[in-house]
């Protein structure tokens, strides 16, 4: 066994207790826990009286050290009785005498003095019980008694409090029951010393040189007792701490030390409808803008530290802008975060998020580098007291994204602009979603044309929803809402499958040709790995030749695309089916980029085709370089949104393998499709 063991808490907490405990037995053995009480000290003795009957005259003499009762028996024919008392509760007040009952022994050293040399002594410690003591009558006091031998001779005698005995006389004479009948010194009023059995006449001297008790603070089957009980407590405790450990390290985030998304619910749960009944409350959501190529450039553990040093930093603000106490800070996952403060006014919060932004502008120096980086965040504010936590996090989830849409490093607050704006989306989302199942889509044929014979060679299929509520909304505002909605997979499948169909019943009959489908699919495809299956399957069940098809995908899409994404070319490659660059020159995609994915075909973007023919044509320089890209790659050119004359000739001129545009063709209906084909043949 290697003392690695030991190293948590919980056992060293063990060890020592069980060392303590080893010590608390020893000094208990050593009697370091002995304790003693002078009975005759100022402290506890209160008075001193003394009494005789019969033929007994007494005196009481008092020393420095010493309490002597001087008795002389003159008649020995009736009961005579030489009593010295030491009282030890005021009067009136019997019920608080003195608790001896935690002491083991009586230690009395006292000698004798008496005719016969050897007399009989009776020590009475008198307990007041109101179960057997009456008011003012101390006859009716418990007697707690031994009786021992006294010589002349100083004697110690050490008798033990069990040897006690109750006084039969006393117990017949007050008519005591069983369950009063043992020995208490639990409340000692006053202890006697008698001599009453004295036979011959003359003087006797009793003189009390120490009175005590004596015992252990603790005896040590209850000091064993003790440290069981004390054993097991702390066993239940260092049981807490590890569950409450155990909650804590489930709740927190490990990198920063932050609440995590677990964290954030349980605290929430716990507080958040009190704090809304009570307070204001402003929320704030945010993200490092494009963390994913932070990470990808520098390395995870640089990313690391980079979330790190921003908490710091926002940190940092929450002190200095004195919100101490009120706020909740989490990392819900990866690179967001989400900072709630309590009782901050709009304005204040607005001055949180701006000052967020600032002191991340300049470049954060993590191991050995600076890393510039941009926040985007949302804030919502609420002084609703039935506002909910989930409410509020969707308004700033939705502020935070509508500030990345707007540019990025930059702040938004919900407001009712942006609320409406999401109401819009979610009804375009909801109406996109009943269009799906009842089939209100439908297809527009786009004819792509060879620029060496000007014949439609390709169409590129183009979607359009019908439905009423959707006049005027076209695919460029639909598919980005059908993407964050989940909803983009369901339309690029029913578009494949309307394709196919189309196909099959058109233009994969014997006789015809069929030129090149071009259909989009969504940059959400190149993270969906059941797409290439799914795309099999359909063109299995529709028996599509795979040179027929051409998918195109977003230039801008492929920027984002890591490993997945390759993977998932590579599986559409294996289909047979040919990939274009759609929009290609609006996303900056590298050289040496363009050589890992495995396309075929460029789509000039619009954009550029539109400035051939203009006045002054600056994005000439790139559609040339495009073209010798192009070439130098052998993959095939389509010149996108030709709308002129001049920008045809242009893109015939440097060899642009295929074009399309409203110059040559709008996007059609199957039907008129089909007749523009007829045209052709
Ligand atoms: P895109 O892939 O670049 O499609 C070409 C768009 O440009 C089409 O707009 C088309 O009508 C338009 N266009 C073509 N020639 C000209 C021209 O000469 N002048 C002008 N001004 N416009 C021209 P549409 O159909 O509104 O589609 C817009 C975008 O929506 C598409 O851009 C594509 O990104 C997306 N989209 C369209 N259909 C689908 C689809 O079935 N699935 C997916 N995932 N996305 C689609
Ligand atoms: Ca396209
Ligand atoms: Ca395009």
């Amino acid at each position: 066994m290697t003392l690695g063991v030991f190293r948590d808490f919980k056992s060293q907490a063990i060890i020592a207790f069980v060392m303590c405990s080893l010590l608390a037995l020893t000094a208990h053995r050593l009697g370091l826990m002995d304790v003693s009480l002078d009975l005759l000290s100022p402290d506890t003795l209160v008075a001193m009286e003394h009494q005789h009957e019969g033929g007994m005259r007494s005196e009481l003499h008092t020393g420095d050290h010493s309490i002597a009762i001087a008795c002389e028996l003159s008649d020995i024919s009736a009961y005579s009785l030489c009593l010295l008392k030491l009282n030890y509760s005021r009067r009136n007040h019997f019920s608080r005498g003195l608790d001896l009952s935690n002491y083991q022994s009586v230690e009395i050293v006292a000698t004798l003095k008496s005719p016969s040399g050897k007399e009989n002594i009776k020590l009475y410690l008198r307990n007041n019980n109101p179960a057997y003591s009456l008011p003012h009558i101390d006859i009716s006091d418990k007697f707690n008694t031994i009786e021992f031998e006294l010589g002349d001779e100083s004697t110690t005698l050490n008798v033990p409090s069990k040897a006690l005995f109750v006084a039969q006389w006393w117990k017949r004479e007050r008519d005591i029951g069983y369950e009063q009948s043992h020995v208490d010194i639990s409340n000692i009023v006053s202890i006697e010393l008698v001599i009453d059995e004295a036979k011959e006449l003359g003087d006797y001297v009793l003189t009390v040189h120490s009175l005590s008790m004596s015992g252990e603070a603790i005896t040590e089957p209850e000091l064993l007792r003790l440290i069981l009980l004390l054993l097991f407590m702390v066993i239940v405790l260092l049981t807490i701490r590890q569950k409450n450990n155990l909650k804590k390290i489930s709740s927190t985030d490990p990198l920063t030390g932050l609440l995590n998304r677990r964290g954030m619910i349980s605290k929430v749960r716990k507080e958040f409808k009190h704090i809304v009944e009570h307070h204001t409350i402003s929320l704030f959501y945010f993200d490092v803008d494009d963390f994913k190529k932070i990470n990808d450039t520098y390395g995870h553990p640089i990313g690391d530290e980079l979330l790190v040093a921003i908490c710091q930093k926002v940190k940092l603000i929450i002190s200095e802008m004195n919100f101490e106490g009120r706020y909740s800070f989490a990392r819900l996952a990866g690179d967001e975060f989400v900072l709630t403060i309590t009782d901050c006014d709009k304005e204040k919060a607005i001055q949180v998020s701006r000052r967020i932004g600032q002191q991340l502008i300049d470049p954060i120096p993590v191991s050995g580098c600076e890393v510039k980086v941009g926040i985007s965040l949302g804030l919502a504010y609420s002084s609703d007291k039935k506002a909910s936590f989930k409410a509020l996090l969707s308004q700033a989830d939705s502020a935070m994204r509508c500030a990345k849409e707007q540019g990025k490093g930059r702040f938004k607050v919900f407001d009712d602009s942006l609320a409406s704006a999401i109401y819009l989306k979610k009804s375009i989302a909801e109406n996109l979603k009943n269009a799906l199942i009842n089939q209100d889509f439908s297809l527009r044929f786009m004819p792509i044309f060879s620029c060496s014979d000007l014949k439609p060679r390709r169409v590129e299929v183009l979607i359009r929803c019908e439905l009423d509520a959707m006049q005027g909304v076209t695919p460029d505002v639909f598919i980005p809402i059908a993407e964050e909605f989940g909803i983009i997979q369901n339309i690029d499948l029913w578009v494949a499958e309307t394709s196919f169909a189309a196909m099959q019943m058109h233009f994969l009959t014997p006789g015809r040709s069929c030129p090149v489908f071009c259909i989009n699919i969504s940059a959400i495809e190149l993270l969906n790995s059941s797409f290439p299956k799914q795309l099999k399957k359909l063109m299995h069940k529709y028996q599509i030749p795979s040179e027929y098809i051409e998918l195109e995908i977003t230039e801008t899409s492929l920027i984002e695309a890591g490993e997945t994404s390759l993977s998932i070319l590579k599986e559409l490659k294996k289909l047979g089916v040919n990939l274009a660059l759609d929009d290609f020159g609006t996303g900056y995609t590298g050289f040496n980029q363009l050589l890992a994915y495995p396309v075929d075909c460029l789509k000039i973007d619009r954009t550029f085709v539109a400035d051939i023919d203009s006045e002054h044509a600056s994005h000439l320089p790139m559609v040339n370089a495009i073209m010798s890209i192009a070439q130098s790659y052998n993959l095939v050119t389509v010149g996108e949104g030709v709308e002129t004359q001049g920008q045809l000739d242009y893109l015939r001129s440097v060899s642009c393998n295929y074009v399309q545009g409203y110059f040559l063709a709008k996007p059609l209906l199957l039907d008129d499709y089909l007749l523009l084909l007829n045209d052709y043949a």
